[in-house]
């Protein structure tokens, strides 16, 4: 019997091999769930290779963008189609719950709808140059080959903000997903041949960050990096980036405060401040991780929220009584831990959490339980940084003008909410925080029709939205001149 090699390097419109392969593993049981190709440098430039010569010599760039937008709309159907199979690859990859992989496909699906659906609609525009000899436009220019790196923790919804409005705007790019979670990134190679998409414009590298990702950050005949991923990371691939002047947009972390005043709807407010940083067992860019909340209502407010935080169910992607699973790897689990220990050496007060859980069934998993630091101050460590596990500090204002002070007090700027029955407050509080995206009365929700992104070291640029397509224009102003004659500016 002959055993498929494991896929993971495609380019060029075909599958090939490489060496080496990685153990892919749930993170809910370490159970196998599949060998990945761990791709070499050499893969990576021969992906960029045929990335750059089909922008070069292709026809994808020359297509009317309607038609490119089509190919969308037809990637969205089959995903429709193939649901099942995405969210499944996806549960097991990452360890998420299988209801929130289908919630993931359906913002996948809406996202390649929402670009579909705008392809044609702004082609530019007309300058009046004031002149009737002269006509002056704007165009749009796909900005060329297009390296695309994504995280874990949502693996094909970041891959679909980045690959839809790259290809509409008419790139070609090479696609490198986490390493840990490349299940659905090859199912997308499959699914956007079978749209159509020609050879050569979508292509695909599995591996490590220094391995492949680096490759792609240094590659003269790379354009853009488009990065999503944490901040360290984020500033190695800005500074790599820069020898060869590459556009670069970054996604990165964040440290999301939650703001709760004293007039706010309460059950609501808490109800959404467990969601705000447990979903996902926190290891959401946005999670609310940062509670603040007045002091007059903190005492209750926080007792309330400590006491359902502890009856959160952890379980697996199939466990149809879990509320919320493991974390991504035994690694993450530790550095999470290790926050928290660090965080009560100066001086948090661990409310609940804070402990591998001892439950026999999560044995295998690498589960961490919701975690509630009560009597942080601004200052510590802990509220500074982003701990990207199922972890909530604590800490209390005074009115509104502490609440923004301590709000915007870190140097993150990716999202957050704001709490409160006076609307006054609510705008003004909106106004002033310093946050790609701000939500009254909510916590979470986004549209693809919305931009999305930091302010900050949470990243530049924008995902999403008519800015998300931008990103992978170029802008060109053509100038025309209908009636030519000399200028006599030298006079021989
Ligand atoms: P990470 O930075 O470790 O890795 C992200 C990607 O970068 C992976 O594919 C990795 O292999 C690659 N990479 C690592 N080193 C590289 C290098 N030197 N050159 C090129 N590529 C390299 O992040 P992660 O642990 O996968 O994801 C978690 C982080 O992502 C968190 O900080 C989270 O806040 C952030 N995140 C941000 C958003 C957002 O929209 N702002 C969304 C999701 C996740």
């Amino acid at each position: 019997m002959t055993s498929t090699p494991p896929r993971g390097l495609f380019y060029a419109g075909t599958w090939h091999e490489t060496a080496g392969a990685r153990q892919i593993i749930c993170p809910a049981d370490g159970a196998p769930v599949a060998a990945v190709a761990e791709c070499t440098p050499e893969d990576a430039t021969a992906a960029v290779a045929a990335a750059r010569t089909a922008f070069d010599e292709g026809s994808w760039a020359a297509l009317p963008e309607r038609e490119r937008g089509d190919l969308l709309l037809r990637v969205a159907d089959l995903l429709e189609r193939d649901t099942g199979v995405y969210a499944k690859a996806e549960a097991l990859d990452t360890g998420k719950r299988l209801v929130e992989a289908h919630y993931d496909l359906s913002d996948i699906i809406g996202c390649f709808r929402y670009y579909g659906g705008i392809a044609g609609t702004d082609a530019g525009r007309v300058v009046d140059t004031g002149r009737s000899d002269a006509i002056s436009r704007i165009v749009y220019a796909p900005v060329g080959v297009c390296a695309l790196i994504t995280p874990w923790n949502y693996p094909l919804l970041q891959v679909s903000w980045k690959v839809a409005p790259a290809l509409l705007a008419g790139n070609t790019f090479v696609l490198k997903p986490s390493e840990l979670t490349p299940g659905t990134a090859i199912l997308l190679m499959d699914t956007l041949a079978e749209a159509g998409l020609p050879p050569g414009v979508a292509n695909l590298v599995t591996g490590t960050g220094p391995q492949v990702g680096a490759v792609l950050t240094t590659d003269p005949r790379v354009d853009l990096v488009s990065f999503t991923g944490g901040v360290e990371t984020g500033k190695a691939i800005m500074a790599a980036a820069a020898a060869t002047v590459k556009r670069v947009a970054l996604e990165l972390g964040g440290k999301n405060p939650n703001v709760v005043f004293a007039d706010a709807d309460r059950a609501s407010a808490l109800d959404l401040a467990l969601t705000a940083v447990f979903l996902h067992s926190g290891q959401v860019c946005s999670a609310g991780a940062r509670l603040l909340v007045q002091d007059t209502i903190a005492e209750d407010f926080v007792d309330e929220l400590v006491a359902r935080a502890g009856r959160i169910r952890l379980g697996g992607p199939f466990d149809d009584h879990a509320e919320t699973g493991p974390l991504i790897s035994a690694d993450h689990r530790e550095k999470v831990h290790g926050y928290v220990e660090a965080a009560v050496a100066e001086g948090a007060v661990l409310r609940c959490g804070g402990a591998l859980p001892t439950d026999p069934a999560l044995a295998e998993g690498f589960y961490y339980p919701p975690t509630v630091l009560d009597g942080c101050q601004a200052s510590m460590a802990c509220v500074q940084q982003e701990s990207f596990g199922p972890v909530l500090t604590v800490e209390t204002f005074t009115d509104e003008a502490e609440a923004v002070r301590l709000a915007n007090g870190t140097p993150y700027g990716l999202a957050g909410a704001v709490w409160t029955s006076d609307a006054g407050r609510a705008q003004r509080v909106a106004g002033a925080l310093r946050l790609g995206t701000v939500w009254i009365n909510d916590y979470h929700p986004y549209v693809p029709q919305a931009e999305w992104g930091g302010f900050g070291q949470s990243g530049n640029g924008r995902e999403l939205g008519p800015s998300g397509l931008a990103e992978y224009r170029e802008t060109k102003h053509v100038w025309h001149n209908i009636a030519p004659a000399p200028q006599h500016w030298f006079a021989s």
